[in-house]
């Protein structure tokens, strides 16, 4: 695929619970930007199919889904997307939300994603995390976020398998934020590296 036919994308990256998908929702209406978070993906899979079976069998435990199989969903998810007129590649910015969540992600994405910025959310208070998530599980009715030992294996996951990607790219591209403010404050900050990256775009 020649480089100007790659997805235009911004990743946001953060620990679980630092609010990706918070941000990610409100910013995906802006013109231009088209939010994709990966585990939404996941949890709109049929619960009693093989695939949402298999993913059912890892987020339960606070694991990965492997590699493969969740690069594979994600560009289905795009292709459908575009198909139906939802994505633009010449008009949108994709801003991903959970993936590439492994280094061997970001290799199986190279030939399909430039990326544009990287938002990364940071949090220096862990336990709050653990706090932030079990209090919206009721909400989100999530079982990975109703047990506190799974949101710890999420926190751990997240230091171990993805962390990493991070230093994998260009440091030119990552912009950190500070998370632990309210979330307004978090916004005013992503909007402020976004409008000066995607710019022409928005
Ligand atoms: P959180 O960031 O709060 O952990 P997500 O909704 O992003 O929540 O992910 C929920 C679960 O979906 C993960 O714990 C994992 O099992 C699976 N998942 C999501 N994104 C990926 C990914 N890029 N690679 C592998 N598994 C993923």
């Amino acid at each position: 695929m020649p480089e100007n036919q790659l997805f235009p994308a911004v990743l946001l990256f953060g620990y679980p619970g630092s609010g990706k998908g918070t941000q990610g929702v409100v910013l995906g209406e802006m013109p231009n930007l088209l939010h994709l978070a990966m585990g939404d993906i996941f949890r709109a899979l049929d619960k009693e199919s093989d695939l949402g079976k298999e993913f059912l069998s890892y987020s339960t435990k606070g694991l990965l889904v492997p590699d493969d199989f969740t690069v594979r969903l994600w560009k289905q998810h795009v292709d459908g997307l575009a198909a139906s007129g939802k994505y633009d590649r010449d008009y949108h910015v994709l801003l991903l939300d959970g993936i590439p969540r492994t280094p061997a992600q970001v290799d199986l994405l190279k030939p399909l994603i430039e990326v544009k910025k990287i938002v990364h959310l940071v949090i220096e208070n862990e336990e709050a995390l653990v706090a932030r998530l079990s209090g919206r599980a009721k909400k989100s009715g999530r079982p990975d976020d109703a047990d506190p030992d799974v949101i710890r294996k999420r926190i751990a996951v997240y230091k171990e398998e993805t962390s990493p990607v991070l230093a994998g790219y260009d440091a030119a591209l990552l912009a950190n934020v500070n998370a632990d403010q309210h979330p307004l404050g978090v916004l005013r900050d992503v909007a402020d590296v976004l409008s000066q990256c995607v710019s022409g775009k928005i």
